[in-house]
């Protein structure tokens, strides 16, 4: 972990604390190339350093196959879905298809992504928990997205719409950088006759050329000795007041904020 997967960990933490809810941890590894062996258990240890217990057993999108593919019937049922055989450079700017595949008849070897149809009158709305309420058009931003790869992955979009559901969840705090998948994710639910969790996007910590602190970019791993000053950071970015400097173990900061936490004082 790093200092942007702290952030994003502890905000949906307290969150859930703050309401006596239950914090669960999913590992979303339906994209085998980039799962790295080891970092579950890196994961973990970094999470139980900082006091941040997840609850129940950890989850791992690799076990819902099931479970997409039962939800690509149904879309196929619903006549939402049609296979699209455009490279990259074929598509449009919000990279849907423009290029007629619906009427298009595949053979079953040729390679095709599923895409799923977006009405043009689609409106999506959204009163995230930091951000208040939010309006997406999706319908005239965009025609259609891939739900099942090209190479036969799922995609993204259908798997976290479908993970995303009571009872397996019912509130989902993460990072802003997601903000613009959200609208899809809804409008797969709604398709579905899923209940939509309540959503909340917290800010995203960037490099100080602009980009998201990643792991990809070189973000440099959390240092496990001192989990109360990372903690101390992490709270400070989520614009809460600051612990008094007599906690100095992770356990009493943490407990210390979450009875104070106020979704209202995470920067906009
Ligand atoms: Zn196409």
């Amino acid at each position: 972990m790093h200092a942007g997967s702290l952030l994003a960990a502890l905000g949906s933490f307290l969150q859930a604390r703050a309401q006596g809810a239950l914090w669960r941890l999913r590992i979303d590894d339906i994209d085998p190339p980039r799962a790295v062996s080891g970092s579950v258990g890196a994961i973990q240890v970094s999470l139980e350093t900082h006091g941040l217990r997840f609850d129940g057993d950890i989850q791992y999108q690799s076990d819902h196959a099931h479970r997409y593919d039962q939800a690509l019937k149904t879309l196929d049922e619903l006549g939402d879905l049609f296979h699209c055989s455009c490279t990259r450079a074929m598509l449009d700017a919000t990279g849907s298809c423009q290029n007629d595949c619906a009427s298009k008849n595949f053979t079953t070897t040729e390679p095709t992504s599923i895409r799923v149809k977006v009405p043009q009158n689609t409106v999506i709305t959204l009163n995230d928990t930091f951000l208040g309420r939010q309006n997406w058009h999706l319908g005239q931003q965009l025609s259609n997205f891939v739900v099942r790869r090209r190479d036969g992955l799922y995609a993204y979009q259908l798997a976290a719409a479908l993970d995303d559901v009571a009872p397996l969840a019912t509130q989902v705090i993460r990072g802003r950088d997601l903000l613009d998948s959200t609208p899809r994710q809804i409008f797969l639910q709604r398709r579905l006759a899923l209940p939509s969790p309540e959503y909340g996007h917290l800010p995203v910590l960037k490099d100080q050329y602009g980009a998201k602190l990643s792991k990809q970019q070189g973000a440099s791993a959390l240092d496990n000795k001192h989990p109360a000053k990372n903690l101390r950071s992490a709270l400070r970015d989520l614009g809460q007041p600051p612990p008094p400097s007599e906690l100095t173990d992770s356990e009493s900061v943490l407990e210390w904020s979450r009875s104070r936490w106020d979704p209202l004082r995470v920067p906009r």
